[in-house]
């Protein structure tokens, strides 16, 4: 045999180990796992596919629950609990993250995302249930406390100064979208291979289904949430439906919900019963779908057109018109019809 030969043997074995060596972890059988939680105020579904799936959602359900007790506006041991008391903290890595993210849109929003909204849940009752419909010298009194420049951020130190007596902020329009971006982070590192998680209807798909085709998500009918608007096929992307029938109470036949307009200290009515945002970022499409339903038709419109590679949408106004922005036209599909909304 000559030199080569044997060389070329060689390798060929070496290539024959590798080879047995990447059929023994192909052997790794996938598992599909699923698992409920209850947290952040509502009912959570986690299902991956993958060698280790069940790791991957037992790990994500621990970590949803320390940022819902870490995050919590309500829970007396939370860190924006106790920075609500006292006017100042420590923010931790993931506060700071999101008061970035928050600070972000309180700017391109024109201040319709305002996260020092929390004293205004309180003066309606809704973090309590115990619901009042306030009156003009309440409403002006709490409209002095939504001034985002006095919620002061050293990010050096990691200090959060409130700086006006009775501030107090509230994650809840962005929390769930943080986290499921969170779950996909680690859903990444467990080796996931398909996976959809629905936080409360906040949904997040990872990759694909496992034979390539696209998960269905199906969008709430606002009039009829027993039944569907329509089904929007995604990867890799959330999809948060902002609508003021999630959470609302009802006084002398008037019906209340939980999306403020900060401008008005007064749930958003501005013509749309629902938004739907699509992103592969979990947190924008959180933020921008409580933002985009304050704005109404027109500026969010206006704002996706501004904002062209960020994300899409679906508005539904309280006529009944559907308007679906163009990335998604291909994508949507209801037995309603609906307008496309060109870029
Ligand atoms: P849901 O929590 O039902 O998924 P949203 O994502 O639209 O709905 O968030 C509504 C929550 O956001 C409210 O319960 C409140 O905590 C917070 N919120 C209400 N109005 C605003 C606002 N203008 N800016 C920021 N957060 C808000
Ligand atoms: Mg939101």
């Amino acid at each position: 045999m000559t030199n080569r030969k044997r060389i070329t043997a060689a390798a060929a074995l070496a290539l024959a180990l590798l080879g047995a060596a990447a059929a023994g972890s192909a052997q790794q059988k996938d598992v599909e796992a699923e698992k409920n939680i209850f947290a952040m105020d509502t009912f959570m579904t986690l299902r991956a596919i993958g060698p280790e799936a069940e790791k991957a959602v037992e790990a994500a359900s621990k970590e949803i629950l320390r940022l819902d007790a870490m995050l919590s506006t309500g829970n007396e041991n939370s860190v924006v609990y106790r920075l609500n008391q006292d006017g100042e903290g420590t923010a931790t890595e993931e506060m700071a993250e999101l008061l970035a993210y928050s600070e972000d849109l309180y700017e391109s929003t024109d201040g319709c995302f305002n996260i020092a909204i929390y004293p205004v849940m309180q003066l309606w009752g809704f973090p309590t249930g115990e619901y009042h419909v306030p009156d003009e010298k309440e409403l002006a009194q709490v409209q002095d406390l939504l001034d985002m420049s006095k919620v002061q951020f050293d990010e050096e130190s990691g200090k959060i100064t409130l700086l006006q007596e009775g501030m107090a902020i509230d994650f809840g329009g962005i929390a769930k979208g943080y986290t499921s971006s969170r779950v996909m982070e680690m859903f990444e590192e467990y080796g996931v291979e398909a996976g959809l998680i629905n936080l409360g209807g906040n949904v997040h798909t990872f990759r694909t289904k496992t034979d390539g085709s696209y998960w269905r998500v199906a969008i709430k009918n606002p009039w009829n949430t027993d039944a569907y608007l329509g089904v929007v096929e995604v990867a890799d992307e959330a999809v948060i439906t902002s609508g003021g029938y999630e959470r609302s109470f009802e006084e002398d036949g008037q019906t209340y919900h939980h999306i403020i307009d900060p401008a008005t200290c007064t749930p958003a009515e501005a013509g749309l019963t629902s938004v739907t945002i699509v992103s592969k970022d979990g947190t924008l499409a959180d933020g921008l779908s409580t933002s985009l339903y304050i704005m109404g038709r027109e500026k969010a419109e206006a704002y996706w057109r501004e904002h062209p590679d960020e994300f899409e949408t679906i508005l539904v106004e309280e006529d009944g018109t559907v308007a679906v922005s163009e990335g998604l036209a291909d994508r949507f599909t209801s037995e309603e019809e609906f307008e496309i909304m060109k870029r």
